[in-house]
């Protein structure tokens, strides 16, 4: 699974990040995403998509 973080609409809330530090960064502000996004961190990882409060994170399969 790849993941993205669109910095545009990012407004650097860091709830991706707590979520799932494995995949997630903040970088100048903003969240940048680890991609491919490990096995095993998956599930967090669509955990964070699904709750980051402007959808930013963009997954595919
Ligand atoms: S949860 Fe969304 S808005 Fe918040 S830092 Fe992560 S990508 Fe950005």
């Amino acid at each position: 699974m790849k993941a993205k973080v669109d910095p545009d609409l990012c407004t650097g809330c860091e709830l991706c990040v707590g979520l799932c530090p494995e995949v997630f960064r903040m970088e100048d502000g903003k969240a940048v995403a680890a991609s491919p996004v490990p096995a095993a961190h998956e599930a967090a990882c669509k955990d964070a998509a699904a709750q980051c409060p402007v959808e930013a994170i963009k997954l595919e399969p």
